[in-house]
C-alpha cells in the first residue's frame, strides 16, 4: 500500500471511537468511503450494543474524594461500606472476606472474577489502570459486560493506579460509591467488502476499528484496517480462486461483539468459510511478528516454512489470540491472527500512548506484503490445506477464553 495513503488514514483517524458511540460510525462510514476511494464496495452491518451514559461517578475513600470513573452497564446506586484489598488469586478464603465490603482489585474484571465478587456477597468494587511512572492520571472509562455480569450488578468504577497505591499504602478502611447511570441499547456496525472469486468457498479476513476510551487506536487497530484496505486493494487487481470477504468489525474491544455478531447472523454461511484471516496490531516500529494459529498445528508448521521462504522472521504458534479470530473458531473454522507485537514499554495498548507515533510505514508496508503473500497462496490454492476442524486441545483453551470452563490457576 501506499505509503501516503497509510499516513493519510492514521491521520484522518486520530480520535476515540469506542464500540457503539458516534465517533464509532463516524470511522465506519470513513472505511466504507475508502473502499470507494480504492474502487470497492462496501455495506454497513448494524447490530444491537448495550450503552450506558453516566450522570454521577463519585468514589471517597476515608471522607476523601478520589477521581473516578463508573463502569459501564454496572446499574445505579450508592453504598457505603468497609474497603477490602484483594489481590489475585482463587483462596477461598481471603474471598470470604469481600461479604459486605467495597473491593479494591488487582487484575482485570473479567467473568470469573465477577462472579467470585458476587458470590462472596461484595457490595460494590474498585479497579485500577494505567502506570505509576507516567506523568498522566488518565482513567480507563470501564464497562460491566453482560455477559460478565449476567444480570447481577453491583456499583463499581476504575481509578489511577496512582491513586489505588495512595489508598492501599494509607491503610485506608472505608468507602462510599455513588452510580448514576441511564442504560439502554444502542447499535454497532460491521463494514463488508466482497470480491468475488471463482469459487463460492470464503476465505475471510477481520480486522477490528474501534478502540477503548483513552485510545486512537492507531496501533490497536487502525494498523489492522489499513492492512485489510491494503489486502483488498491487492486481490481487486490480481487473480483469487477463492472468493474473498473483508470484515472491518465493530466493538471488539467490547467483548469481540462484531465478530460474535456476524457470525450469529451468518451462521449458515460459516460453512462455506475455509479460513478466517485475522489483523490485529501491525507496523509498529518495534516488536515481533506473531501469527496465532487457533486450527490445527499444521497450519504453524506451513507459516514457520512460509517464512523461511519469504525471508520474513516470524514466530507462529498454536492458541487462541483475544481478537475477532475466536467467534470463527468458536464455530469451527480454522483461523489466524497475524500480529506485530511490541513491548508494553515501547508501545502500550488502551490507552492515550497508542498513537500514529509508534507506528512505522515501512513496517505497515512490510507485515502487509508477507500478509498477502500468505493469503494469496491460500486464496489461490486448488484446495485450501487448512482442515476444517478445530483440535480438542484448542477447543479446550476456547472453553476457558470464553469462560465455560474455568482455566486452573
Ligand atoms: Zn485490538
Amino acid at each position: 500500500m501506499r505509503a501516503e495513503l497509510i499516513e493519510r488514514i492514521f491521520a484522518d483517524t486520530a480520535y476515540v471511537r469506542m464500540g457503539g458511540s458516534a465517533e464509532e460510525l463516524r470511522t465506519a462510514e470513513y472505511l466504507q468511503g475508502m473502499c470507494r476511494e480504492l474502487g470497492l464496495e462496501a455495506r454497513l452491518e448494524a447490530f444491537e450494543v448495550d450503552m450506558a451514559t453516566v450522570n454521577q461517578a463519585t468514589l471517597t475513600v476515608d471522607g476523601r474524594e478520589i477521581p473516578c470513573k463508573g463502569y459501564l452497564c454496572a446499574g445505579s446506586g450508592e453504598i457505603e461500606a468497609p474497603l477490602y484489598y484483594l489481590t489475585e488469586g482463587d483462596n477461598r478464603y481471603t474471598l470470604s472476606l469481600c461479604r459486605g465490603k467495597i473491593v479494591i482489585m488487582d487484575g482485570y474484571l473479567g467473568y470469573w472474577r465477577y462472579r467470585d465478587l458476587i458470590d462472596n456477597g461484595a457490595l460494590g468494587f474498585i479497579t485500577y489502570d494505567g502506570n505509576v511512572n507516567y506523568s498522566d492520571r488518565d482513567i480507563d472509562h470501564r464497562e460491566l459486560r453482560s455477559y460478565v455480569s449476567s444480570g447481577d450488578k453491583i456499583p463499581g468504577v476504575n481509578i489511577n493506579a496512582k491513586d489505588a497505591v495512595e489508598i492501599i499504602n494509607s491503610g485506608a478502611k472505608t468507602a462510599k460509591i455513588t452510580l448514576a447511570q441511564d442504560e439502554y441499547k444502542g447499535e454497532s456496525h460491521n463494514v463488508i467488502v466482497d470480491l468475488a472469486g471463482e469459487i463460492e468457498e470464503q476465505i475471510v479476513f477481520t480486522a477490528h476499528y474501534d478502540t477503548t476510551s483513552l485510545s486512537q487506536g492507531a496501533y490497536d487497530n487502525m494498523s489492522g484496517c489499513i492492512g485489510l484496505l491494503g489486502m483488498a486493494e491487492y486481490f481487486a487487481q490480481h487473480p483469487h480462486r477463492y472468493s474473498l470477504r473483508f470484515i472491518f468489525c465493530g466493538s471488539e474491544e467490547r467483548g469481540l461483539l462484531g465478530s460474535k455478531a456476524y457470525c450469529a447472523a451468518h451462521e449458515e454461511e460459516l460453512a462455506h468459510v475455509a479460513l478466517v484471516i485475522n489483523l490485529d496490531m501491525i507496523g509498529c516500529i518495534m516488536g515481533k511478528f506473531i501469527a496465532c494459529a487457533t486450527s490445527e498445528m499444521a497450519l504453524v508448521n506451513y507459516i514457520t516454512y512460509f517464512g523461511y521462504e519469504q525471508g520474513f522472521q516470524i514466530k507462529p504458534y498454536q492458541d487462541v489470540y483475544s481478537s475477532d479470530s475466536t467467534p470463527f473458531a468458536d464455530k469451527g473454522v480454522p483461523a489466524v491472527s497475524f500480529a506485530r507485537i511490541a513491548g508494553r514499554d515501547l508501545a502500550p495498548i488502551h490507552n492515550s500512548y497508542d498513537t500514529a507515533a509508534v507506528m512505522k510505514t515501512e513496517h505497515m508496508q512490510k507485515d502487509i506484503d508477507f500478509i498477502t503473500a500468505f493469503a494469496s497462496r491460500m486464496a489461490n490454492a486448488a484446495c485450501c490445506p487448512v482442515a476444517r476442524e478445530i483440535p480438542d486441545n484448542v477447543k479446550e483453551k476456547l472453553d476457558e477464553y470464553l469462560c465455560r470452563k474455568r482455566k486452573k490457576s
